[in-house]
């Protein structure tokens, strides 16, 4: 295995890295522990960084692109179709208490009827390159680990680190060993291509003194990522985002019963931009689902609606995999295209298919990941784990779960720097493809392919979110 920095100076490119990353922004708040020593959180470090850029295949990182506005429309159109989220949220709702929250809140705007019809929607779709076992790496296809409609994130960070890299390839001595040109660091315009679907949004609300509104949790160490997007939509588009928690929405919201506005702090929102409410620990009691509910029933336009949070459940993503079901929504070509990067998916149920999944998973549990509705990493179940937690559910139980072919991605080398602290070894990349979609209710007013990121962990780690502390903000070096 060839490791890309045999002639570079270690501790020059690491020095090098960290200050470019402190200047521009490409940075985290420290964890709690070392945060203390400092008033109103006023430090930062470093985010956690890939010191090269990984190699991956280009036909792969254009394909996934090419695959990106598909997904937009298919995620939309699925979040139109109330049959289907009928289908799988009335059993989900009886084994997962908080795809039932959501589902209740759905219903109930359904049938108060919906006072906004547009649908904003800021996805990133994740793939990770697999190869069969004996397969040559050259050979690696992507495979979808899963998509996500609400709150995707690393966008920005992702901008920086692609700059990161291209300024370290001209300041550092025989970087990579020279072997990378600039062609191989594509651009990534992931901040720009958020910050303007947020400002879509705003438009078709189209009321000059509304603004943009996001909700995140009150201790997010992501901050900077999230503030990126703000300075750009203040900068690019003069519209000011406020940054706001469930809690400050309970305590300082408005809504207009009779004109359907929504108002914080006496500012009306236009577009409710969620970068918190995707897990249960953002609810923690009525007063969070009420507020979620005061929000969706408004006339803001939402970045998801409910319906695009549901339809982002992991078992729907199974349900899609099911021989037909993609051919409702799109046609046999972009079908065939869209299923080329699909991996295994089984339910859980007690359908045929399910029993025979669940003897899979106790048989070779090595070959699988089961997966309940979760979000935000670290939820996943793995190997010998995979029967300590299906063998005591009940059968009811288990459809809380999806099981899922175990992507086999070939490693490759890399250094990866956290709290300046370098560690090398063999990684695995996960490519992510922004998505950004505005539909006014009728029509589709934006579909656009919003940038990429790649994350890389350890290959021994099997989880992969940076928030969740398992994995590095990387970027692509094609190949
Ligand atoms: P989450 O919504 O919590 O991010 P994911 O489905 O993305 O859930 O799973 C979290 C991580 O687990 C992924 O980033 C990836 O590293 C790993 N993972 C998920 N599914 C698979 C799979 N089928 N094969 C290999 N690794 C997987
Ligand atoms: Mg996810
Ligand atoms: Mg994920």
């Amino acid at each position: 295995m060839t490791s890309y920095h045999q002639k570079v100076d270690m501790d020059q490119l690491t020095k090098e890295a960290i200050d470019w990353a402190l200047a521009h922004g490409l940075v985290v708040r420290p964890t709690v522990d070392k945060q203390q020593h400092f008033k109103n959180n006023a430090a930062v470090i470093h985010a956690p960084l890939a010191l090269y850029p990984t190699p991956f295949p280009r036909h792969e990182f254009v394909k996934a692109k090419e695959l990106q506005q598909p997904w937009n429309s298919l995620i939309h159109k699925m979040s139109q179709d109330n049959d289907l989220i009928q289908e799988v949220m009335e059993t989900l709702s009886n084994v997962d208490d908080f795809m039932k929250q959501l589902y209740s809140i759905y219903m109930q705007v359904q049938q108060q009827g919906v006072a906004q019809s547009a649908s904003l929607g800021i996805h990133r779709c994740d793939y990770l390159l697999h190869a069969d076992v004996g397969q040559d790496a050259s050979n690696a296809r992507i495979q979808q680990v899963e998509f996500n409609t609400i709150a995707s994130s690393f966008g920005s960070l992702s901008t920086r680190m692609g700059q990161l890299h291209r300024y370290l390839l001209s300041a550092i001595d025989h970087y990579g060993d020279d072997k990378i040109v600039f062609d191989q660091l594509p651009e990534n315009d992931a901040i720009s291509a958020i910050a303007d679907g947020l400002a879509s949004g705003w438009k078709l609300y189209n009321k000059n003194t509304a603004r943009v509104m996001m909700i995140v949790q009150p201790d997010e160490r992501n901050a900077f990522d999230q503030r990126w997007i703000e300075y750009a939509l203040q900068e690019r588009h003069g519209v000011h985002l406020l940054r706001r928690s469930m809690t400050d929405v309970i305590e300082r919201g408005q809504f207009d019963e009779a004109t359907k506005t929504l108002s914080v702090d006496g500012h009306e929102i236009a577009v409710v931009y969620y970068r918190a409410g995707y897990g249960p620990e953002d609810y923690h009691g009525p007063q969070e689902w009420a507020a979620r509910l005061m929000m969706e029933k408004s006339q803001a336009i939402k970045c998801p609606t409910v319906a695009y949070q549901l339809v982002g459940a992991k078992k729907v993503q199974q349900v899609l995999a099911m021989p037909g079901r993609l051919e409702k929504y799109v046609d046999d070509a972009t079908a065939a295209q869209l299923r080329e990067s699909f991996a295994g998916l089984y339910p859980l149920d007690q359908s045929p298919q399910g029993k025979e999944a669940y003897q899979m998973a106790l048989q070779s549990p090595e070959r699988f990941v089961l997966k309940p509705q979760r979000e935000g990493g670290g939820n996943n179940v793995y190997g010998d784990d995979i029967e300590k937690v299906l063998t005591p559910l009940s059968e009811e139980g288990r459809m809380a779960y999806i099981l899922m072919d175990l992507i086999r991605t070939p490693p490759v080398h890399n250094a990866m720097l956290r709290e300046g602290q370098v560690i090398q070894g063999q990684v695995v990349s996960e490519l992510g493809i922004y998505g950004i979609y505005l539909s006014d209710g009728n029509k589709e007013v934006v579909n656009n392919v919003g940038g990429h990121l790649l994350r890389t962990k350890g290959v021994e780690t099997k989880e992969g979110g940076v928030a969740a502390g398992f994995a590095v903000i990387d970027s692509p070096l094609l190949v």
